[in-house]
């Protein structure tokens, strides 16, 4: 649980598991360079200062962009909900009770990962009582500094090896530097200055194990960003010793770890800033890519890992944590600001749209710890067969203080963050429009004037978006408008007349002299497609636009436990879910029809009932795919499936509005070789020394011998998997 989440698996990860060719909807490989944005030196908001190489975008300062619509109703929940409140019911974030306000208690992550999110929460809202609720602790934390630097739990300093364990500090500096960039708080540089130096005064015990070893990133981009502020020069070398010390993600899946590869991977294209080295921003696309081809082989933009990624365990019904879907889209947040690529804007689109909102309960008052692309039951009862790697109950929605306890404190700089991105600046005093969803934008451009850009849009559930701008005289600047990968025809206009915009993936830029009222149309047509995983038995997936549609199961919630202002949930299916589609092999979409079911609805769009979309399609049942003994959807298994059931007309709707969910489908034939049903598989599963244990799929049980017997002529039965010496078995070969 907890404790175990905290312990590494030791060594590399098994390269045993074949890397195939992404069948993802997006190639793995980088964007042609003329449809990159080049990185350049100069711009309004702290660029890279030399010797670091710059960047493509700058980050605006957090409140700089506004939510609207459905993305401020998003934000709505989670102020009210969960993050909004965690601070009521955690012990964990107990003002009276934690080392990071009073140093000779303890403390870790929890406190650091809640106020990162709450922070941003409280900036992008402009919430009054959270942004005084937020003071308060940076009040008491700033306080807690001592002479050497250090600050907070003081059994921090040595619970590492005998040394310091910086993890934890992290995210929270980074909830420091939104804070100071939001505020101007004089006390947080020299603050950050002070432990930064303490932190380059420790041996490379403090950099080369643990999860720090593997998250360096979130420190390098800490350590860039105070260089840029301060120009200390020993910041370099901070930066150095980091990268020569951490975890080298270099082309390298270096750990399994589902939140460390989402963090980790990024980390050789941040050290490109300072190494210049173009084969350091390569290896973490080809981290991305090994991660992606190997265990990312369904939709919802993440990977299985439940907890680590598992050679053999690919299936869609693999989880990937909360933390993993946040983290990731961090990552490809900052890897949009540094390479220009907009492919990263896409991936962390799909993450927001797709997987985000399916990670929490509809009223925003509780998240669960993996998310799953199959996934038919979400109850709270741990999983003995084996189907997570984990043992502990990942799937009902909870607050979770203690069950979940890193999900709950961490999700909450997810949608903050990405309201956050929505707008960059641009080096050459310009703006981009990195990702959409209705929101305003105020930032400096050009000489440094203010300008205001309003976008309309009811995106990603609608094609259009329209930009309005308010500025106080003509100004020229570039406007960098991000086409998705998924959108061949953009269609873009400035005041009713039509400009050249590339087929997506692109950054396509807009140079003139802009106006008071200028406004710019985008439209984006959605057309369906369908994806095919070849690599997961040829299942198909079903996307329109930047949306993947998942099977409408009709949902049960169960009240479990809780409060009845945070009550506890499991879901269970009331409606079949075993379906196959049946697609015409030579125009697979020509069955699947699209409707607009309602207007976007700023309250939450992402559940069934408040879904704008949804889709229909043709489909049969497949008898032989259940959910095993504990309600686990069993894995998929080679497509077309023979089924002679009749053909029906299903629903789907957007995957971030379902909480049950198929969202890889097989497709049927019924001409086809039927299925093996489940209670027909048995796995051999490697004990030591050359035994076996021979486990049923169906059951998660294992073969042995019944009252353990060694007498001739006993019967072999299906048993509990206890470890007894009866449930070994060995291959031999004939004599
Ligand atoms: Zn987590």
């Amino acid at each position: 649980m907890p404790l175990n989440r905290r312990q590494l698996v030791a060594g590399a990860l098994a390269t045993a598991a074949a890397t195939t060719a992404a069948s993802g909807r997006w190639a793995t490989t980088a964007t042609a360079a003329g449809h990159r944005v080049k990185p350049a030196h100069g711009g309004h908001y702290f660029p890279n200062a030399a010797p670091l190489h710059p960047t493509a975008f700058l980050k605006l300062p957090p409140g700089r962009v506004t939510a609207r619509g459905w993305l401020a109703g998003q934000l709505k929940l989670q102020l009210d909900g969960l993050c909004g409140r965690y601070e009521e019911f955690s012990h964990f974030l107990d003002f009276t009770a934690t080392g990071w306000v009073r140093p000779e208690l303890g403390g870790w992550e929890e406190v650091p990962y809640w106020l990162r999110g709450y922070t941003d929460l409280a900036i992008v809202t402009g919430d009054a009582k959270a942004l005084a609720a937020v003071r308060r602790w940076f009040d008491a934390i700033l306080t807690t500094q001592q002479s050497d630097g250090f600050f907070g739990p003081k059994a921090l300093r040595t619970s590492l090896n005998g040394g310091p364990d910086f993890w934890p500090f992290l995210p929270l500096i980074q909830a420091l530097r939104s804070w100071q960039e939001y505020t101007g708080d004089t006390r947080v540089i020299p603050f950050l200055s002070r432990f930064f130096r303490y932190m380059n005064a420790q041996g490379p015990g403090a950099f080369n194990t643990s999860w720090i070893a593997l998250r360096w990133g979130d420190g390098l981009d800490s350590v860039f960003w105070l260089f840029n502020r301060t120009g200390d020069t020993f910041l370099l070398d901070l930066a150095d010793k980091i990268h020569a010390n951490g975890a080298d993600w270099g082309d390298n899946l270096v750990n399994p770890h589902n939140v460390n590869i989402a963090q980790g991977f990024r980390e050789p294209a941040q050290y490109a800033l300072r190494s210049g080295s173009a084969d350091d921003t390569r290896n973490t696309y080809g981290t991305y890519g090994k991660a992606m081809d190997q265990y990312g082989q369904f939709p919802g933009g993440g990977f299985a890992g439940d907890e680590n990624a598992r050679p053999g365990h690919g299936d869609p019904r693999q989880g990937f944590e909360t933390c993993g879907i946040v983290e990731f889209m961090a990552s490809h947040q900052l890897l949009t600001r540094i390479t220009g690529d907009p492919l990263w804007a896409d991936r962390c689109e799909e993450l927001a749209f797709n997987s985000l909102p399916a990670s929490l309960d509809p009223s925003g008052k509780a998240v669960h710890y993996i998310t799953s692309a199959n996934s038919v039951d979400l109850d709270n009862v741990p999983k003995n067969g084996r189907q997570f790697q984990n043992g502990f109950a990942m799937q009902a929605f909870l607050p979770g203080v203690d069950q979940y306890r890193c999900c709950p404190h961490n999700y909450g700089m997810g949608w903050p963050y990405f309201v956050e991105e929505l707008w960059l600046a641009t080096p050459d005093g310009g703006l981009a429009a990195a990702m959409y969803a209705s929101c305003e934008v105020t930032a400096k451009v050009a000489d440094g004037t203010e300008v205001t850009f309003t976008e309309e849009t009811g995106y990603p559930f609608t094609d259009t978006v329209t930009l309005t701008l308010k500025a106080p005289k003509r100004l020229s600047f570039p406007l960098v408008l991000r086409v998705p990968a998924w959108c061949d025809r953009p269609e873009i206009e400035v005041n009713g007349r039509p400009v050249d915009a590339p087929a997506g993936p692109a950054f396509t830029r807009v140079d003139r002299t802009w106006a008071d009222g200028d406004r710019v149309t985008l439209r984006f047509p959605q057309k369906t497609v369908v994806r095919t995983w070849e690599h997961n038995h040829g299942a198909v997936s079903v996307d329109r636009g930047p949306l993947t549609y998942s099977l409408r199961i009709d949902e049960e919630y169960e009240r479990i436990g809780g409060t009845e202002q945070f009550p506890e949930y499991a879901v269970h299916a009331t409606s079949p879910w075993n379906y196959g589609l049946v697609l015409d092999e030579r125009k697979p979409t020509a069955s699947l029809r699209h409707h607009t079911a309602r207007h976007v609805k700023d309250t939450n769009p992402f559940t069934l009932d408040g879904t704008p979309l949804t889709m229909t399609a043709k489909a049969r049942r497949i008898p032989e795919w259940t959910a095993d003994g504990e309600h686990v959807v069993a894995p998929l298994q080679d497509g077309p499936a023979g089924s002679s059931e009749p053909v029906e007309e299903i629903t789907l709707v957007p995957m971030g509005a379902a909480r049950l969910r198929i969202t890889s489908f097989p497709t049927t034939d019924p001409g086809a070789e039927p299925w093996l049903s489940d209670d027909h598989l048995w796995q051999l599963v490697p004990d030591s020394d050359g035994w076996y244990r021979i486990r049923n799929r169906h059951s998660g049980k294992v073969l042995g011998v019944d009252n353990m017997s060694t007498a001739d002529s006993a019967h072999v039965v299906q048993f509990g998997d206890t470890g007894t010496d009866d449930h070994l078995w060995q291959l031999v070969r004939p004599s």
